[in-house]
């Protein structure tokens, strides 16, 4: 709930609209009972309880990278079902990866997250705990968000609209809309209905091939949404936003990297102002996909005048890094191995 709801419900039971400032900011803090809000007299903190519930996640487990820190939490929620996020540590900060939805249905051919298929959508709060939890567990304050994890986020477009406003709220977490970024595997209709929204968020748009027969093959998405419909709705993003949007390229031997690719790429890239943040293609187990050479092919676009970036691979160790977080079932085995 937002303030201004928590305000109605409060005046509801007979008490001050003000309130709901101070419960706002417990919950953003972490607080998992009314009890713990201190500030709140006695009895209405009773009240509350008899009122209200506050979602608790739980850490079902939590694997930590040897090679460079990162930590891949899997929560349990309150239905049973388990989602995964990722804690990454940068020079510039702390940014979380949050899933937006139990499982996933846009059945990319190279992603793990599809593996399973869709459980169902993530309420506003799910997504939330996953910052605060996060933040909280690991003492290291979360100054960035991408919503990069299991799911399509603009599959679960109300509710993530709704997170976003409570994640930016001034008293919540307050993180800024130009630190969040949100991915999408292209769905040229929600695109624009994003956009109409205008807000400062970075738009990340998955598109992992230049011409249709390629990314059809890889994307079911791309049959309802081709390139030439999805750029654009990426060009009127830009246009009604003033945000360059960039482009996610995970590089797949023999699928992907060829020059052609290149060539048409860095055609399609300069007609949308857009910027290539090449992936190294991470392992999914049971996938027939192999890693192309990303340097060579950022040198060849680069060499073309594209604003190009290489994604670095955090938390491979633990599969924590870009297309391995999968649906999780919540069974014995799972919260054992790696656990610390
Ligand atoms: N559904 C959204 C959010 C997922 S973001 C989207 O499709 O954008 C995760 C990013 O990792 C996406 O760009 C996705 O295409 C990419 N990805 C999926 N599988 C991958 C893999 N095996 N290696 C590297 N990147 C992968």
């Amino acid at each position: 709930m937002l303030p201004r709801e928590m305000e109605e419900c409060l005046k509801k039971i007979g008490e001050p609209a003000f309130r709901a400032r101070q419960v706002f900011k417990w919950l953003a803090s972490g607080a998992t009972s009314f009890e713990d809000m201190t500030n709140i007299a006695r009895k209405l903190r009773k009240k509350l309880s008899e009122s209200f519930y506050i979602t608790v996640p739980k850490i079902l487990r939590k694997q930590v990278s040897a090679q460079d820190g990162t930590i891949k939490y899997l929560w349990e929620l309150r239905d049973g079902n388990a989602v995964e996020s990722v804690l990454m540590s940068y020079e510039y900060g702390n940014t979380v990866c949050v899933s937006s939805q139990v499982g996933c249905k846009m059945g990319c051919a190279f992603c793990a997250s599809t593996i399973g298929g869709h459980v169902r959508n993530l309420e506003p709060s799910e997504i939330l705990d996953q910052v605060i939890f996060s933040q909280l567990d690991s003492r290291r304050r979360i100054s960035n968000i991408v919503m990069m994890g299991i799911g399509e986020p603009l599959d679960n477009f109300d509710n993530v609209i709704r997170f976003l406003e409570l994640v930016n709220h001034p008293d919540g977490l307050n993180i800024g809309m130009r630190h969040i970024t949100l991915s999408t595997c292209g769905i040229a209709e929600r695109i624009d209905k994003l956009a109409s929204y205008n807000l400062q968020l970075t738009l990340s748009v998955s598109l992992h091939a230049p011409d249709d027969e390629t990314r059809s093959k890889i994307m079911p998405v791309n049959k309802s949404n081709n390139i030439s419909k999805l750029l654009e709705a990426c060009k009127r993003y830009h246009e009604k936003t003033g945000r360059r949007v960039s482009f996610e390229y995970a590089l797949i031997k023999g699928v992907n990297d060829g020059d052609r690719h290149l060539r048409l790429l860095a055609e399609k890239m300069r007609q949308v102002s857009g910027h290539v943040n090449l992936i190294p293609l991470n392992e999914v187990e049971g996938s027939r996909f192999k890693p192309g050479n990303v340097n060579k092919f950022a040198k060849g676009l680069s060499e073309l005048g594209v604003n190009v970036t290489v994604r670095r691979r955090l938390g491979a160790d633990i599969d924590a890094a870009c297309g391995q977080l999968r649906k999780k079932e919540r069974s014995p085995s799972n919260p054992g191995k790696g656990m610390v």
